[in-house]
């Protein structure tokens, strides 16, 4: 099995076993989250148990392209189990994490790590090559991330030193390397049980959705490090060099022509470092990366977060001294050193906000809060916020319950839902910026499945065209270009435009069904299996081609996969098999207690007019009057009934039971999934034909 290392570390904290799972039991799922789910199955008995319960089981699972140069994928990391961050059920779950971790770990001779049971006090794991010990973390315990790491890497460092190579053990054939561990370690928010706390590996990148640091928190693991000497036997080296070039050179942003924004494989290194950055910074990647989305920064504060991680406080910050500051950089790394999840501290903070607003949370209000809402942008706002969370200080263990548990114990939760300041869309995680009564496909996708789906596939549809008629410019493309060049891309459903039609009319139809459930199984196999980074996959349309038609496809993704594990697997292969995945995955939240009685979205996402977001205006494309144009889905609310017959036609489209959302057996058998099927059958969770 090229690509493969053939082997799963098993690591039972109860008994403290350590094991192994033969890889190539599981290989028709590549890796990542399929093989994830298929280890879940197996081994989590009870499906219906709570995600902080020793038996629920966590994998960190790579893939064959994790450690190789396959272009912005291979330090992507994935992480599966019960996750304690979603409401009112902690569904089955996942999140994914870049860095060098994966990597590090196949180096090491690992192809994932699968975690059981619960220590019976605070331990990490040691994972040098082949020789992996649980070792105690009393020293560990209470420690942020970072401190953490820093202590670890001191430990594992101290190994024999020759020339300043390190030797991982003392035997001869031991390895030598110059690099330290990649360790993956949780902040006092997770020792702490904390709902939204975070994995957090290196500065800052973290598996942020969830709740995994507190799952970690409550098996008593503080950190797992990796270090290895091995390397990946790859089944065609030259083609994959020759791969990574040619996506370089045809596809990649160009310094000397650079194109419009937010399309993915050509995007500007910096997209994702929002940060009003006055200081110098240079551009840094996960492990492979030829895009460089983060920066590491000259003052050192804010360094590696991306994206939400740098602006959750930037916008208090600005509002509190005209400008941002240093102390939005400050608060950035407070929240990483915690391990807290950026969105929930976010869309929370806001939320105390406008409750501080209406004059029910302060000192001595209804909801009693010691936070001088007056100080709200500066640094230690920020340390007070995030350490009240991280160690549940006062009403600090509300906050750390997540801000919709936190609401329903304040008695508030149907209001503040009803009203809309809670914004809180599906399954009680925070809003992503895509609301969905704007971008459909993002709310569907999140509401039909586990968590907030944070897949920015069909965002440039956006943010492009936004920027530009808001700047009073022409958009790049017009809404019928685009959706064509898009739609060629959209196997098995490839060719019907139809499905990026954004229009309100066109949000309950079947069309939209078939975007959803793209959407879904592109992400759940290409995406979140062999790990293509969501930052520049799927490159759907890309300004650097000449018919602006991206990257993905046959000559794309599979690509990649080809020239290290061989074979010929087609992109529509692969569709198929993020299929079984996704239909695995339902299964799994069937026995959970899933119906689709219960998937339906927050009250406001129906009954309150959609404020146009970040930019005050949200356009897509749309059909509106039989033409293709850009409509700004401002003013838009969704419509209950409407959307109970969406979901009908897409349980209908995925060959699942449309009274109850539960899969059939044909649609099982059909997928290999016949041992599901017996299963569900057992527990008269099967869907009817
Ligand atoms: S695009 Fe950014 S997050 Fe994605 S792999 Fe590259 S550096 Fe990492």
């Amino acid at each position: 099995m090229k690509g493969y290392q053939g082997k799963i570390l098993r690591v039972d904290l109860s008994n403290r076993k350590i094991t192994k799972i033969e890889t190539k039991k599981y290989a028709e799922y590549v890796g990542g989250h399929g093989i994830g789910s298929a280890i879940f199955w197996d081994l989590c008995k009870d499906k219906t148990i709570d995600g902080f319960d020793p038996a629920n089981v966590v994998t960190i699972m790579g893939s064959p392209i994790s450690g190789t140069i396959t272009p912005s994928g291979s330090g992507r990391c994935e992480v599966t189990g019960i996750g304690v961050q979603s409401y009112p059920i902690g569904w089955y779950t996942r999140s994914n994490f870049g860095g060098r971790f994966s990597g590090m770990m196949k180096y090491a001779g690992w192809d994932g790590i699968v975690i059981e049971g619960k220590a019976d006090k605070p331990v990490w794991i040691d994972v040098r090559n082949s020789d992996v010990k649980i070792r105690d973390a009393d020293g560990l315990w209470g420690l942020s991330t970072w401190e953490a790491q820093e202590e670890i890497w001191e430990v594992v460092n101290k190994s024999v030193t020759k020339d300043g190579w390190k030797a991982l053990s003392s035997s001869r054939d031991a390895g030598f390397t110059t690099q330290k561990p990649a360790v993956l370690a949780i902040g006092q928010a997770g020792e702490n049980l904390g709902r939204s706390a975070c994995l957090i590996h290196d500065a800052g990148n973290g598996a942020g959705q969830g709740g995994f640091g507190g799952v970690w928190g409550s098996k008593n693991l503080k950190a797992i490090s990796v270090i290895g000497t091995g390397s990946i036997e790859t089944d065609d080296p030259n083609a994959l060099i020759e791969a990574r070039i040619a996506a370089k050179n045809n596809y990649a942003y160009n310094f000397d022509d650079p194109k419009v924004g937010w399309n993915r494989f050509s995007s500007s290194p910096t997209l994702g470092g929002f940060y009003d950055r006055e200081e110098e910074s240079r551009p840094q990647s996960c492990m492979g990366c030829i895009a460089g989305c983060r920066a590491r920064t000259a003052s050192g504060l804010g360094s590696e977060s991306s994206c939400v991680e740098t602006i959750f406080y930037a916008d208090f910050n600005r509002r509190k001294f005209g400008k941002q500051t240093r102390d939005a950089y400050v608060a950035t790394d407070l929240l990483q050193k915690y391990g807290i999840n950026a969105y929930e501290a976010w869309r929370g903070l806001e939320y105390l906000e406008k409750l501080y607003k209406l004059g029910v949370l302060g000192p001595g209000k209804e909801i009693d809060c010691p936070l001088d809402f007056e100080q709200l942008g500066t640094a230690e706002f920020a340390e007070e916020f995030l350490r009240m969370t991280a160690f549940r200080e006062g009403i600090g263990d509300d906050f750390a319950e997540g801000f919709v548990r936190a609401a329903e114990r304040w008695g508030r939760l149907e209001e503040d839902w009803k009203t809309g300041i809670l914004v809180y869309p599906y399954w009680g995680c925070p809003d992503h910026m895509y609301d969905p009564r704007a971008e459909i496909e993002w709310g569907y996708a999140s509401i039909v499945g586990d968590r907030d789906m944070n897949q920015h596939d069909f965002n440039g549809l956006y943010w492009d065209p936004t920027k530009d008629i808001l700047g009073g410019k022409q958009p790049y493309l017009s809404a019928e270009e685009v959706t064509k060049v898009i739609a060629e891309k959209l196997v098995p459903f490839e060719n019907n435009p139809k499905m990026l039609d954004f229009s309100l009319e066109n949000a309950y139809s079947e069309d939209m069904a078939k975007l959803v459930s793209w959407t879904q199984i592109y992400g759940r196999f290409w995406k979140n299996s062999v790990l293509f980074c969501d930052w520049r996959w799927p490159d759907l349309y890309n300004p650097n081609a000449p018919d602006n038609s991206g990257l993905t496809g046959d000559e794309g993704e599979p690509k990649f996969l080809n020239a290290i594990i061989g074979g010929n697997m087609t992109f529509s292969e692969g569709m198929e098999t993020g299929r079984k995945i996704w239909n695995l995955d339902n299964a799994i939240y069937t026995l959970q207690g899933r119906h689709r009685d219960l998937v339906k979205f927050a009250d406001y996402i129906y009954d309150i007019p959609y404020d146009g977001g970040l930019m005050g205006s949200y356009y897509l494309p749309g059909i509106e009057n039989g033409e293709w144009k850009y409509i700004d889905t401002k003013g838009r609310k969704l419509d209950r009934d409407k959307f109970e017959e969406w979901k009908t036609k897409y349980y209908k489209l995925e060959g699942w039971d449309p009274e109850t959302g539960w899969p059939t057996r044909s649609a099982l058998k059909t997928l290999g999934l016949n041992h599901v099927a017996d299963e569900l059958e057992k527990r008269s969770l099967l869907g009817k034909e």
